[in-house]
């Protein structure tokens, strides 16, 4: 099973924390610092993604630490 992940980029601070710190698995440092998805799990776009259910506790992390709420999961 596996579930979304959304990132609002337009309200990414650039402060590295979920793609340098607690969720590398899954986010990772786009061309302006900005949270992208990785691209194996990217679905139509580096704002989105479908994840595996196993690394549903590493993305929970980061959507806890994220100074600005930007990231998001869904079933
Ligand atoms: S933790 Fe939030 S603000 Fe920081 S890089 Fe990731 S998505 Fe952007």
């Amino acid at each position: 099973m596996s579930f979304k992940v959304v990132i609002d980029q337009e309200g990414c601070t650039q402060c590295g924390l979920c793609y340098s710190d607690e969720c590398p698995e899954v986010f990772v440092e786009g061309p302006d610092g900005t949270s992208e998805i990785a691209s194996k799990y990217q679905e139509g776009s580096p704002d989105n993604g479908n994840v595996p259910d196993d690394l549903k506790e590493c993305v929970q992390k980061a959507v806890d630490v994220c100074p600005v709420s930007v990231i998001s999961i869904s079933s």
